[in-house]
This record gives structure tokens, sequence and C-alpha cells, in this order.
């Protein structure tokens, strides 16, 4: 075929040297001759195979000496990096600021997946779309399976066809997964290179395969079209460099190593943490119900100086009925203190509770104390059933309703109690929306409101934000052992009001339809 070729092209000597890299045939040296044959004397042989070799040389020394500096500069970005990932212990510091991911590895975006969101650098695809390709690529082997996990493609489009619509951020993709789990999204880092329209030339077309029968059936012929067959190639990026895929995995292992450091130091906090909360609720369960003692033996020696009226000036008479009161109400504060160090300390009993049956036992508590007929109970729709501890999800809508017919001027009280399923129309305000498969409970009424700045501060105890005994009185510990009931039930809490016009309380209680283990 090679002489074929030298006919076609009129070539009547030629000399070939090979330049290598390392092993491998790198390139050619080609020489022609035209006009008859041609021999080149033993010396001018050698002399050329010299050149070849030094420019073999020359070549590898001059590539090596570009990767070494390139992979030089990729690991003084990785050491600055991961320096300050480790100073503030937060991945997603390395996506912002004037060194960031971006500068890792050479492409025009990049995209970290990291606590909860995707974090965005340069020209990257959507949320939407990085969320596609992170479960498309939670399918390939060479992601998931192999030892040093990653994807690297200059066509992504032809492993992942949706990317064909990417292709002009995204014609090339190389990921690196952070976390083991891989559910989408999960901790990933990825770049992304913008179509690169290239434009081969080819001497021949490199799709017609020109064949012509010989003495053993069908061969190859040289081309004999010496015409340049320009191709255009589409959806392609420049290629990834060996030298940042391997400093990019050297990179990943820093950073897992870090985030697995992080998840240590979190496990850590959370059981001191837990601990401390255990101990605070132990002592003020100690410590207000050792009080209570002192304050009893106050309470009856008042009461005693009292009962000997004569003895004692009207003046005095005045005081120690204060002193009385005053023991009465630290007597109370002392009570809900108490109530509240339980609330944390007691185990739940999860069972699947009927709220209509729940809400209208609530009802009938806060109706039973309070006799006021000017006060509507709505239930819109059934309530669902949830898995809860009846007693205590019970003392959440015993104290909302409580609160809602004690702040409510209104001559008729309107109290709405409902719920919102999770993806339903209207979605509760003031929190991002409810992911879970789990409802949102509400309280709504139409009393005085709160002002959005008490926001957090209602919720704390003793924090009342009216004299003590304005609007019926009240220790201001109620919303404070409703927020840990429905944390305790792993939900949350939260408001939203209009003063003058009315409040409406929503929480949550994650899991209460799904998990019932
Ligand atoms: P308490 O009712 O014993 O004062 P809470 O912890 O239940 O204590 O409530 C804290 C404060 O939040 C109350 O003092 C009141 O000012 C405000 N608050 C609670 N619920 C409502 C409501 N439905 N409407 C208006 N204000 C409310």
């Amino acid at each position: 075929m090679y002489t074929e070729y030298l006919q076609n092209m009129l070539v009547t000597a030629g000399l070939t040297m090979p330049i290598r890299r390392g092993n491998e045939l790198w390139g050619l040296i080609a020489c022609h001759h035209y006009g008859g044959p041609l021999h080149l004397p033993y010396p001018v042989r050698v002399a050329c195979e010299f050149l070849a070799q030094v420019v073999s040389l020359q070549h590898k020394a001059a590539e090596d000496r570009e990767h070494m500096l390139y992979r030089l500069q990729l690991e003084d970005v990785h050491r600055r990096l991961i320096a300050t990932a480790a100073l503030t212990c937060d991945l997603s510091r390395i996506t912002e600021g004037q060194l960031t991911l971006l500068d890792a590895v050479q492409a025009g975006g990049a995209a970290l997946y990291e606590a909860g969101r995707w974090w965005h650098m340069g020209r990257t695809p959507s949320d939407d779309q990085l969320d596609g390709l992170v479960r498309w690529l939670a399918t390939r082997p060479e992601y998931i399976q192999s030892s040093s996990p990653m994807y690297a493609t200059d066509h992504l489009a032809k492993d992942y066809p949706a990317g064909a619509s990417l292709a002009s951020v995204a014609a090339g993709m190389f990921a690196l997964p952070l976390a083991r789990g891989l559910s989408a999204p999960h901790g990933v880092m990825m770049w992304f290179k913008p179509e690169t329209m290239q434009t081969i030339q080819w001497g021949g077309n490199p799709h017609e395969k020109p064949t012509v029968t010989g003495p053993h059936g069908p061969r190859l012929t040289p081309r004999v079209s010496f015409e340049m067959f320009a191709e255009s190639v589409h959806h392609r990026s420049l290629p990834w460099q060996s030298v940042e895929i391997e400093s990019a995995a050297r990179l990943r292992v820093l950073l897992m190593e870090l985030v697995v450091a992080r998840a240590e130091r979190l496990a850590d906090l959370n059981a001191d943490l837990m601990r401390s909360n255990e101990e605070l609720d132990t002592f003020a369960y100690v410590a207000s119900h050792d009080l209570k003692e002192p304050l009893r033996g106050i309470h009856k020696y008042a009461h005693q100086l009292l009962e000997d009226a004569a003895m004692i000036t009207a003046d005095r008479q005045v005081k120690l009925a204060s002193l009385m009161r005053l023991t009465e109400r630290m007597d109370s504060l002392l009570d809900s203190l108490l109530h509240f160090s339980r609330v944390g300390r007691l185990s739940l009993e999860l069972e699947p509770s009927d709220l209509n049956v729940l809400v209208s036992e609530a009802i009938e508590m806060v109706g039973s104390r309070r006799d006021d007929m000017s006060t509507e109970f709505i239930v819109p729709r059934p309530m669902p059933t949830i898995y809860c501890d009846w007693v205590r999800c019970r003392e959440i809508y015993v104290n909302l309703l409580s609160n809602a017919m004690k702040y409510n001027d209104n001559a008729s009280k309107r109290i709405e109690i409902g719920w919102i399923a999770p993806g339903e129309a209207p979605q509760p305000p003031g929190r991002t929306p409810n992911t879970s498969d789990s409802p949102t409970f509400y309280v709504r009424d139409n009393g005085i409101g709160i002002d959005s700045r008490y926001h957090t501060q209602v919720f704390k105890i003793f924090k009342r934000l009216h004299p003590h005994n304005a609007y019926g009185g009240g220790s201001g510990a109620g919303l404070s052992i409703v927020k840990k009931l429905v944390e305790r039930h792993h939900g949350n809490v939260w408001f939203e009001s209009t003063p003058g016009e009315g409040s409406t309380f929503y929480f949550t209680m994650s899991g209460s339809t799904g998990d019932r283990t």
C-alpha cells in the first residue's frame, strides 16, 4: 500500500525517520524524491537517524517541561484551595474569592455540590441540568466502582444524549465525586468546557474506504485523491490534559479527608451538645424542684403573719399580700420550668394518631378552661392520621389554641385548625418549600397579632410581650414548650402575623406520615 501511495504521488525514492515519545511513535519525518532512484550513502543515513533521535529527545524534554510547569502551577492552586477550605472547615469557600475551583483545572466553568446546594463558577449548566447529570453519573461504572472514581470526556453528548443541548457550556465535562452516597444530588465537583468547533484537514476523505479486488480478495488502497477533505467536528471541547486529571484526583483525596474530618468534628460537637442539653434539663429540673421547698416555707410564714392581722399595720398587710402573690407567681414559674425540662427528657411514645380526635380533645380542654362561647373553632377539612406522641401532640395544640384565644380582643374569635400537604398550593410562607412527605399543620387566629420583630423571641422561655397579668396572664413558657415538643418530633415551628389582624402558627413533624419505624 505504501509503495502504491508513493507511486500515486510520483515519488521514486523515500526516506522515513520516526519521532518517538518514549516507546510511542509520535510522528514522522518523511522525505520524498522525484525523478528516478536515489541512493543515500551510509553516513548520510546515520546522520539522518541521529537527527531524528535528537528531535525525539528534544520534543519529549520540551513536553515534559511544559507538563511539569503546569503541574507545579496546579498544585500551588490546590494547596491554596485546601488551606482555605481547612481554615474555615467550609468547602463552599473554594467557590468564591480570588482563587476558586475554576483555577484548579483549565475550564470554562465549575460547579460544586456542597451543603445541600450547587455553587457555580464561570459558565455552567443550570441546577436542574446539574442534578440530571449527577443522576446519570451515578450509573457510570468508572464513576462509582473504580478505586479512583471520576468521569472525564471531551464529547459529553456521545455518552449522554441530553448533553447535546448543553454543548455551548458543557461539550466537555470532568466530574469527581466527593461523597460515597451516590444518591442525587451528592457531593461532587465538576468542570465544564464549551464546544470548540474543530476543523480537521484529512489527506483524503476518511469516511470513504477505497478498496480494490486483488489476488486475495478485496483490499484497501491508498486514497487516490489528494484533495484536502475538511471535516467540522461538533459537540466537542478541547481535551482534558492528563496532568489536570491526575492532580485533580489528588485534590479530591485531600478534600475528602477534610469532609471526613469535618463530619467527625460535627458528630463530636453533636454528642457534646446533646450531653450538655441533657445536663441543662437535669439541672433545671433539680433546681426548680429544690427551689419549690423553701418557697413553700416563705409562703406559709407570710400566710401565718397575715392571719395575725391585728398585730400588723395596714401598710404591712399590703406588703405581705404582695409577698404571697409573688411566691405564687414564682411557684407557677418553677412549675413551668419543671415541665419544660421534663419535656426535654421524656421519651416519646410514637403511635398512629388520628388528628381529628386529638384536635377535638384539645379544643375541649381549652374550651372547658375558658367558658367562652364567642370562640368559633373551624377545621376546614378532615385532619390526617400521623405518627406522633398523642399526649405531647395534644399539648402542642392546647398551647397554640389557648394562645389564639387569649391574645384575641375580637368580639367573635375565629380559630382555624388545618394542614397543607407537601407541594400543595399555597405553601406556607416564611420557610423554604416543604420537600418532605409530611404536611405542615397550622393554627390561625384573628387576634391581636405579633410584630415580626419578635419572631424568635416569643419561642424563648419566660418571654412575654405583655405585662404578666395582661391577656389573662401566663408564664411565657407555652411557646418554648411547643418548640421543644415539635423539635422532639423532628419538626419546625414558626409563625406569620399581621398586628391587629391575627397570627398563624405553623409546625411540621418530620416523617409523621412517612417513616413509621
Ligand atoms: P404565655 O402565653 O404564657 O405568655 P407563650 O410562650 O405561650 O407564653 O407566648 C409568648 C408570647 O407570645 C405571649 O406572651 C404573647 O405575647 C405572644 N403570643 C403567643 N401566641 C400569640 C398569638 N396567637 N397571638 C398574639 N400573640 C401571641
